[in-house]
């Protein structure tokens, strides 16, 4: 790409304030490579960001850290699977960038980097036709998987994240609160390791039928039914561990009081920044409440497998492709609740110097 070379983008401005314009194509430091983004996920904390509740993105903003496509561009280091960087490569990336030499890198908590730095909020992201990042961060995917699915990697090794925090064993009940992409990915995560009995709800029923074609076996409308009076009724005492995919306060509540005494909360939803918690309950029923907060390169190579492997695909029923230029829409769509697909993955448009993705993409 040459210095002078524009691209599309979806630039964020503000509390609901999203465009398209022209933006400069980002130029590569050492060991970065330049990627022409073929499919990008709109993600939760994206909702949050658009609507300015969310600290970690000012505008303005390109977003967009759920991304796959190819490699147009090279300059050093090998992917993080260890092939070397090549133009024509088709990756999806993990867009947490750390820095693997602070104490939390060094104790296995990457995810936890003091220096980490968030693809899509500290440093220009993937809702634009082109976006730079680490060859170290890429995976390479295989042929037949399409970048859509390769754009999942990174919620699903969020929800992956989440069950393993959860703590959950085969023969225990998991609650998890919220069908948006983040808790049907935990359902898939959850059952791949064995569990079978996962109460699911939400508040809209075509997401808890996606949660029950997902392998969930048990759902509760939100909006009908008092969550932590049906499960107390149906699994008295409560159930082993919860998994929080929303974040309001509302929720969290009802993860706490819907948990066995001496059970697991595991808290993934971002969605209000403060909640009270009722401490002394928390205290005396013995509750773990833990914070699961993206992934560490295990994780994430985890859900790269996983996508290899067919276990989760992004079918028709819960994931809607849409064009780059459709983003904006897209996410005042899902912000208000009017979207049918629990998600939204964006197809930036075709790259400015004639290459096409030559894959069938489905
Ligand atoms: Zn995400
Ligand atoms: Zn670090």
């Amino acid at each position: 790409m040459m210095k002078s070379q524009m691209m599309e983008a979806l630039v964020w401005l503000g509390p609901r304030n999203m465009v398209q314009r022209s933006e400069p194509v980002p130029h590569l430091a050492a060991g970065e490579v330049l990627i022409s983004v073929g499919a990008v996920g709109i993600c939760g904390s994206e909702l949050s960001g658009f609507l300015g509740h969310n600290s970690l993105r000012v505008p303005p903003l390109i977003m967009g850290h759920e991304g796959a496509g190819q490699v147009v561009q090279v300059t050093e280091g090998p992917f993080a699977t260890g092939e070397a960087a090549t133009a024509g490569a088709r990756v999806t990336f993990n867009p947490l960038v750390v820095c693997g030499t602070c104490d939390r890198c060094l104790a296995g908590r990457s995810n936890l980097c003091r220096r980490r730095r968030l693809v899509g909020a500290h440093r220009p992201g993937a809702f634009a036709q082109y976006v730079a990042v680490p060859a170290r961060q890429c995976y390479l995917l295989p042929e037949g998987l399409s970048l859509v699915a390769g754009s999942l990697a990174e919620p699903l090794a969020c929800s992956i994240r989440a069950v393993v925090h959860s703590g959950v064993k085969p023969q225990e009940r998991l609650l998890i609160l919220g069908a948006g992409p983040i808790g049907l990915l935990a359902v898939a995560a959850a059952r791949l390791q064995g569990v079978e009995q996962i109460i699911v709800s939400d508040v809209m029923p075509q997401r808890l039928d996606m949660a029950r074609e997902w392998g969930a076996h048990e759902m509760i409308n939100a909006r009908e039914q008092d969550v932590v009076a049906f499960v107390q009724e149906r699994y008295p005492g409560g159930v082993d561990a919860v998994i929080d995919a929303v974040g309001a306060t509302s929720v969290r509540a009802q993860a706490i009081r819907a948990v066995v005494p001496g059970g697991r909360v595991v808290l993934i939803g971002l969605h209000d920044e403060e909640s009270m918690l009722p401490a002394n309950y928390l205290i005396r029923q013995e509750i773990t409440v833990t914070g699961s907060f993206a992934y560490t390169d295990s994780d994430f190579t985890k859900a790269v497998d996983l996508l290899v492997r067919g276990v989760v695909q992004p079918g028709v029923d819960w994931l809607e492709e849409r064009p780059l230029s459709d983003g904006p829409a897209a996410f005042a769509e899902l912000v208000d609740g009017k979207a049918r697909a629990a998600k939204i993955v964006l197809r930036p448009a075709v790259p400015i110097d004639g290459t096409t993705e030559s894959h069938n993409e489905n």
